[in-house]
């Protein structure tokens, strides 16, 4: 295996200088990138990434993690495409038992499964409370049927679900009109407690950990096969900058763009995708339980939509429309489709309109179909299978992988690992190390730090969780350097966004572990405060000037003013 020699990680070094020096973290994240780039100029690796999607960030920690030598590149930010657009559940899809899709279904339920054990305070089991009325394709029992199905088929994991009479449903959840309800049914499922993209940093940040050369703003523009090697060419985003480097293996990661550079490369597949869209309102809290759940209705097209939890907001979503690009914005026609389907099944005082949108999210979820044949214009999109497919040219020693769900993304790692073994590229034995959350032991050791030190007494107010919690889910191992910095420094416990639950230490963690390039990456990937704070609040506030302080150092004003010219 081929071995560049690895640099200093700062994501590794950094967090045990905290509170010692705070300008020592200045720039630091610029520095890891840097480096990154350093390394890819001239490099040689075992496997090159292109496309740091969930895909792409699983096979290059699943492959790092085992050994090999490995560069991830994206165009823009980790997961700024499809993978920062996602209704964020872990999911066996219920929905999909609608299709007949039961090997679907019980494969993702498995991941599902493994995903709810490797991250138990990430990935959080959530209750589904679904209303069905007259127009409902479904009578209650049979919904009642349905689930009792989907809950075995996903091996008794999550809590056994249960039929509900409209008065039950009421009582629950006053906000659903149960005024032409039958009934309902209530089920189980998972979703990311944080969001989508901070789980795929979760990937990126763990190749990185086992010396994977990654950059974010880097994208390929040409690769070629020469010689038993791939010879890569890269442009920087951020300067310009043409590099070239080499692998003996092309892992194709691009997501919704993955045929068009199979074409520019001269690899031909059996297989292409095609795009279907789907859209998120984010809107203030709907649901009145004191605990998270999420809501789901049938709309007028007899297609299951959902009220999601996003800590202080609900999220409604999401549509399937065909589309035939991969860039898509959320238009006039699918806002007042998805506000006017709410309003006709919950019981608000006020309707929701677009004012009280305070973000929107649009994707393109990326289906896998054959190559060859119709161009699907019969099909009802909404049927085609969200099931992933792994293509191997072993001539030229390129994968491609199409199609997936964050779901289930562990087995896409495995899968290609397998298959990069069969190019005759030895791996280290698979000790599951590459993914999850640390040990019990581990995160007692945290708990109890942050217990004698009264962690959670620098938090007054009610309406947030325990300081405790929140670091060790989003940093695991890195909050103990926290807890060290805020012991060292009592300004480093506290907030710099106003209510946005962002402490500054966090900021300064994020400045040398996270590879934060541009404002955006932190305000919506690394953290979701884009997503829950209106912005009119935000705005060009101190705060947020702080934020871009600690982040970018001398180069704070420029990232600011791109930043809010972005958003204006
Ligand atoms: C509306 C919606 C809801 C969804 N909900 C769920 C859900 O709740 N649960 C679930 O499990 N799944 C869900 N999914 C599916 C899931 O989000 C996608 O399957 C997954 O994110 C696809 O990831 P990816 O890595 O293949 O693609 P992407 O995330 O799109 O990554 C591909 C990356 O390649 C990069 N790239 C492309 N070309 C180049 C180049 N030349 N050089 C460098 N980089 C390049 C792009 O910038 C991009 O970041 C949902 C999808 C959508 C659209």
């Amino acid at each position: 295996m081929t071995r560049p020699t690895a640099g200093p990680d700062p994501g590794v070094s950094g967090p045990s200088e905290a509170g010692r020096s705070h300008r020592r973290w200045y720039g630091a994240a610029v520095t890891l990138r840097d480096t990154s780039i350093e390394r890819l100029r001239d490099g040689t690796f075992d496997v090159f990434v292109v496309g740091g999607g969930i895909n792409g960030a699983v096979v290059a920690a699943s492959l790092a993690g085992r050994g090999a030598s490995v560069a991830l590149v994206d165009r823009g930010d980790f997961a700024c495409f499809t993978s920062q657009e996602s209704s964020n559940l872990v999911w066996g899809g219920f929905k999909y038992l609608e299709n007949y899709e039961l090997m679907l279904v019980r494969k993702l339920c498995r991941s599902r499964n493994r995903l709810m054990k490797a991250y138990p305070d990430n990935i959080t089991e959530v209750s589904f409370l679904a209303a069905l009325d007259d127009s409902s394709p479904y009578p209650p029992w049979f919904s009642a049927l349905g689930a009792t199905a989907y809950w075995a088929i996903g091996g008794f994991r999550t809590r056994y679900p249960r039929l509900l009479s409209a008065r039950k449903i009421r009582a629950e959840e006053p906000v659903i009109d149960t005024t032409s309800v039958r009934g309902g049914i209530e089920y189980r499922d998972c979703y990311l407690k944080d969001n989508d993209a901070r789980f795929v940093f979760s990937f990126v940040r763990s190749s990185i950990e086992a010396g994977a050369t990654v950059a974010n703003y880097v994208e390929l523009v040409g690769a070629e096969r020469v010689d038993g090697h791939w010879h890569v060419r890269l442009r920087d985003l951020e300067t310009g900058e043409e590099l070239a480097t080499t692998a003996r293996m092309l892992v194709n990661a691009a997501g919704p763009f993955v045929d068009g550079l199979n074409r520019d490369w001269g690899v031909t597949t059996r297989h292409r995708v095609v795009y279907s869209k789907g859209i998120h309102l984010v809107v203030p809290r709907l649901t009145t339980a004191d605990h998270e759940r999420v809501l789901a209705f049938f709309d007028d097209t007899q297609r299951l939509f959902y009220v999601l939890p996003m800590g202080i907001r609900s999220v409604i979503g999401t549509t399937d429309t065909r589309i035939d690009q991969p860039y898509t914005h959320v238009d006039d026609d699918d806002r007042s489709f998805l506000l006017q389907q709410i309003n006709e099944r919950l019981a608000l005082a006020q309707p929701l309109t677009a004012d009280d949108v305070i973000a929107e999210r649009s994707g393109v979820r990326p289906l896998v179909v054959k190559a060859e044949g119709d161009d699907h214009t019969d099909v009802d999109w909404t049927s085609l299978s969200r099931k992933h497919e792994i293509e191997v040219d072993a001539a030229k020693q390129a994968i491609t992988i199409f199609g997936g769900k964050l779901t289930d993304c562990l087995n896409v790692g495995e899968e290609v690992a397998e298959v990069v073994e069969s190019f005759g590229l030895p791996l280290e034995r698979d000790h599951h190390n590459w993914y999850g959350e640390p040990t019990a032991e581990t995160r007692s050791e945290f708990y109890r730090q942050a217990r004698l030190m009264r962690l959670d007494d620098l938090r007054q107010r009610a309406d947030v969780e325990p300081l405790s919690d929140r670091l060790w889910r989003r940093y695991g191992r890195r909050a103990f350097a926290m807890l060290e910095s805020i012991r060292a420094d009592s300004s480093m416990g506290e907030d710099i966004l106003g209510g946005t639950d962002y402490l500054r230490v966090e900021l300064h963690l994020a400045a040398s572990t996270e590879m934060v390039t541009r404002l955006e990456d932190f305000m919506r990937r690394r953290s979701k405060i884009e997503q829950v704070v209106p912005d009119a609040e935000l705005g060009d506030s101190e705060g947020l000037r702080e934020v871009a302080e600690i982040l970018f150092a001398d180069k704070a004003d420029a990232k600011l003013a791109e930043y809010l010219q972005a958003r204006a």
